[in-house]
């Protein structure tokens, strides 16, 4: 295997190419990745020379766009091991994928006394659209539970599931914590349970191989702009069989076989999903990141972040007063922490490593539920894609330990630039 050159890499995106002062670290990529010149030019080029709406028209561009469309499913296609193109459905993001499943599946499908099982480590995106649906058909959500080191409680899963478990939604990797379920076992006991499963793969899929096949999921839902590719766009991998005996999410143009006033024929998948005029350039500027990602590969790629992501954990440890959030045996992309000695505001710390260049997050993550079992409102977060670098998680401890030392000498006001505190 070829040398993993980091810095070959970084000369990829223009953002990071881009003279900062101070000098521009990106550790919130689990919220958003920045996107490679390739995706940014391919989106450009759409817009310049081949943009038509898709699907309708004989004349040339409207057919070039909707080549270009449909070469991108292909591709996602190929990303996930699907089957066919057509059991992807392109959508909004991971939110819109989770709230199709819910609704159309959920609706037809759960009636009272079924149980949706999902994980403390959710995100609110598969929390919400299940209350809702939960709540429009008398099903039940069940939650599993985890464990003080921030790893699925794998015993209290066996007990929840049940012949009443009708679906499993669960993620992939926690946002927050970056702790990786072991979906394949997940899913194979599921199964055996009778229980559909919904896998949230946002955080997962710029960080190894996806093979939806090999793990069996029923549904596979993430966004491009965790994957270097364009906001706005994510994608809902379905088994055939699911999708074709679900409704339509969302009625419309390019959705349909035959409208009359008396009846609707909806389109065979993938069109019956995807209502309306969809964000063409969206799915253009995915494909184009995954073809580019699958041409590093994850080997290289899951090497140079499991070294970055160690180190991370090793160097945050060190900094005193630090408790990092989640112990996993494994981990991806992410390491979350807070400060209790001297007790600083997770806020305060986000604000402070923004004056020195280094763009973490802080906050519940879209994940409050599991800030309650922490026992914590919030954490302060960096989360890593394949572009950083050593250096930077050096810089990170550094500035951590500086910014403590300062709290414990005294005023803090001086640091209070952004928030006006
Ligand atoms: N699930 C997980 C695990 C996520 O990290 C996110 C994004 N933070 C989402 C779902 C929602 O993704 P999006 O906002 O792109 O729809």
């Amino acid at each position: 295997m070829k040398a993993y050159d980091v810095a070959a890499i970084r000369a990829q995106f223009p953002i990071l190419t881009r003279p900062w002062e101070p000098p521009l670290i990106y550790l919130d990529n689990a919220a958003s990745t920045q996107q490679p010149a390739c995706v940014i030019e391919a989106v450009a080029d759409y817009h310049r020379g081949q943009h038509a709406n898709i699907h309708r028209a004989v004349h040339r561009l409207s057919q070039t766009a909707t080549l270009l469309y449909e070469q991108a499913r292909e591709r996602v296609a190929r990303f996930i091991n699907a089957q066919e193109p057509a059991e992807c459905i392109f959508t909004r993001g991971t939110t819109e994928s989770i709230n199709l499943v819910a609704a159309s599946w959920g609706r037809a499908n759960l009636k009272p006394g079924d149980e949706i099982l999902l994980s403390t480590l959710e995100h609110h995106s598969n929390i919400v659209p299940w209350q809702m649906v939960a709540e429009a058909t008398g099903a039940h959500i069940r939650v599993i539970s985890i464990d003080d080191s921030g790893e699925l409680d794998l015993d209290a899963f066996r007990r929840l599931l049940s012949k009443r478990t009708r679906i499993l939604a669960i993620t992939q990797v926690s946002n927050a914590l970056g702790t990786v379920n072991p979906v394949a076992e997940l899913i194979a006991e599921a199964h055996a349970a009778g229980a559909l499963v919904l896998i949230d793969g946002a955080q997962w899929v710029a960080h190894g191989p996806t093979d939806v096949q090999a793990l069996d999921a029923d549904f596979y839902v993430f966004s491009g702009h965790k994957l270097y590719g364009p906001t706005g766009i994510g994608v809902l991998y379905g088994k055939r069989r699911w999708l074709e005996s679900m409704s339509p999410y969302q009625g419309g143009g390019d959705m349909i076989e035959r409208v009359s006033f008396e009846q609707t024929l909806y389109a065979d998948l993938p069109n019956r999903f995807e209502a309306g005029t969809p964000h063409i350039a969206g799915a253009i500027g995915l494909g184009v990141a995954i073809d580019w990602l699958s041409g590093i590969g994850f080997a290289a790629i899951s090497a140079h972040e499991e070294g970055l992501v160690g180190a991370a954990v090793t160097r945050l440890a060190e900094v005193p007063g630090l408790v990092i959030q989640g112990r996993p045996r494994q981990r991806a992309g992410v390491v979350s922490w807070v400060m209790v000695d001297p007790p600083i505001a997770t806020l305060d710390i986000g604000a402070a490593l923004d004056l020195r260049g280094i763009c973490i997050r802080t906050g519940h993550h879209c994940c409050q539920p599991l800030m309650d079992r922490l026992g914590i409102s919030s954490t302060a977060r960096a989360s890593f894609a394949l572009y950083n670098q050593l250096a930077e998680v050096e810089a990170l401890a550094a500035a951590l330990q500086e910014i403590r030392e300062k709290a414990i000498r005294g005023p803090r006001q001086a640091e209070h630039r952004h928030l006006g505190g």
